[in-house]
């Protein structure tokens, strides 16, 4: 059973009907997509090389941008459910509420009431699926369309509104952007400047199109991405002259802003690399100097029905108010509840620290399966290339306690030693020394500080000696569906 479909459910959905195994994929909504299909916001393009983007049994040759609109990621996506033949697996509009091990298997309860039971649980439930909203005094009182990014109300027009937008992370940064060159009135408020990047978003060449159609020709170009990443993410890691040389040229994109003032309100005061890179298409920097935009960095002290009321007493009056405010990233598979082993419960064990074995596997839930689980590479591969390396090896383990008849946990030793493993390399990364959301409640950041061959090497080959093996018997029918 796999719950989700988007492109971890979709991916890994698609392996399993090669691999002739019996699944289900629930889905809460009624497409699939995930991410693809809840952001609609105006701005919205894949911050990777839109090849990058792509499940790799499925090329797409005619991407319009380097970096793909949103609205083209989710046509690929709906494109590859529909020739995949993937939405007969699928029930949509069926959210699964809880999940038990019991008697070797998992036992699922839908939100509508219905049961289902499975040999192995595949939640493929995104990272950054459930919307944050901001804790602020009067939120309720606004009188005028409010709305979170992930859930834009197309209905209202950009233009004869006074836009106000929450955030100044990824989506806060592009909706301001867009917004800002339709000539919509627009205030940002920014509590924290982030470093942004400046890139160009040309179309690809039609030569370049046709090139990649030629045999072996888009396997090539795909190893050669591979190998730009590897060693391009090095920065990441270690401190020295690339990382100094980046943050140099990141300082140098805030030189277009002419007015000093605006300038000191929209230079981070951390370092390069600590939060996500938002990305900018149509030069941000430049579209909030125009005559329709303000930046607002005096902090919102509540929220009043016709606007936002500022630290220091200011209204700034609004027609309407976006919550960029981002995603709850370390509910993964919660608010499911979730029982492996004994009755012991997710929120129990994840209690003092969110843990994962390899990103994809916890000890004492058996036959549970994670994609893009804790520790996953979320902020140094594109999500596709990740999924395929835990995808592969979550294969082979279906497959080993398929032949085995049994179920399949890491170990708690094992475990340990992964953590401890990636403990040791967090000191020096971008990602310590500063707030961002990918810290846990302990600090720890939750994503991969090693080399990007490191993952991979990871997960090419099964450690038999970090696993544990529960028996759950000879059942009617043998084959053990997913
Ligand atoms: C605005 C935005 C922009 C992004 N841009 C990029 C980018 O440019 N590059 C990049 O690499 N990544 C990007 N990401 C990260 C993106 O989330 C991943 O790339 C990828 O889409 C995750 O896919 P997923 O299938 O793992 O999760 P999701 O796309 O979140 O899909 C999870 C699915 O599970 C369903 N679901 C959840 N719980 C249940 C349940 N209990 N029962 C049934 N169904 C359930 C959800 O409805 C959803 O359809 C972006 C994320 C956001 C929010």
């Amino acid at each position: 059973m796999v719950v989700g479909a988007g492109i971890a459910g979709l991916f890994i959905a698609e392996k399993l009907k090669r691999a002739r195994i019996d699944f289900t994929v629930y889905e809460k909504a009624g497409e699939v997509g995930g991410t693809w299909r809840d952001n609609t916001y105006p701005g919205l393009f894949v911050d990777v090389l839109s090849r990058q983007y792509e499940f790799p049994f499925q090329p797409n040759y005619d991407w319009s941008r380097k970096y793909a609109p949103a609205p083209e990621i989710q046509a690929y996506i709906k494109k590859v459910a529909d020739d995949r033949d993937l939405r007969k697996y699928i029930r949509f509009n069926e959210e699964i509420a809880e999940a038990r091990f019991a008697d070797g298997r998992w036992h699922v309860k839908t939100a509508k009431g219905a049961t289902d039971v499975a040999d192995v649980f595949i939640a493929a439930t995104g990272f950054l699926s459930k919307p944050l909203y901001p804790e602020i005094e009067g939120r309720e009182t606004f009188a005028g369309p409010a709305f979170h990014s992930a859930r834009w109300d197309h209905s209202v027009p950009y233009k004869g509104k006074r836009w106000g937008i929450i955030g100044a992370g990824c989506s806060g940064i592009q909706i301001t952007e867009a917004l800002a060159w339709e000539g919509a009135e627009v205030t940002q408020f920014v509590r924290r400047p982030q470093w942004i990047h400046i890139r160009e978003n040309p179309q690809p060449s039609w030569l370049h199109r046709m090139w990649l159609r030629m045999p072996f020709a888009y396997r090539l170009e795909q190893r050669k991405l591979w190998k730009m990443i590897s060693v391009m993410d090095r920065w990441r890691l270690q401190p020295g002259p690339q990382r100094e040389a980046m943050q140099r040229e990141y300082a140098r994109y805030l030189d277009v802003i002419a007015d000093p003032g605006l300038k000191k309100k929209l230079t981070p005061e951390f370092h390069l690399g600590c939060t996500r890179i938002p990305k900018s298409d149509q030069n941000y920097y430049q579209a909030v100097q125009l005559p329709n935009v303000h930046i607002e960095s005096r902090g919102i002290s509540r929220i009043v029905p016709n606007g936002v009321v500022l630290a220091d007493g200011t209204l700034a009056e609004l027609d309407v108010l976006v919550y960029a405010t981002g995603f709850d990233a370390h509910a993964y598979m919660r608010p499911m509840k979730i029982a492996g082993l004994n009755g012991t419960t997710i929120d129990e064990v994840w209690k003092e620290r969110i843990y994962s074995y390899g990103g994809i596997a916890l000890p004492g839930f058996p036959n549970l399966f994670m994609l893009y689980g804790p520790f996953s590479p979320v902020n140094n591969v594109p999500v596709p290339i990740g999924l395929d390396q835990e995808i592969a090896y979550i294969m082979q383990l279906i497959k080993l306690a398929r032949d085995r008849r049994v179920a399949i946990a890491p170990t708690a030793e094992a475990t340990q030693k992964f953590l401890a493993r990636l403990d040791a390399a967090f000191p020096g990364t971008v990602w310590v020394g500063c707030r961002n959301w990918y810290a846990d409640q302990s600090g720890t950041p939750i994503l991969w500080p090693l080399p990007q061959d490191e993952h991979k090497e990871f997960f090419a080959r099964i450690a038999t000696e970090d696993l544990e093996f529960f028996p759950v018997g000879q059942r009617e029918g043998s084959a053990a569906a997913a």
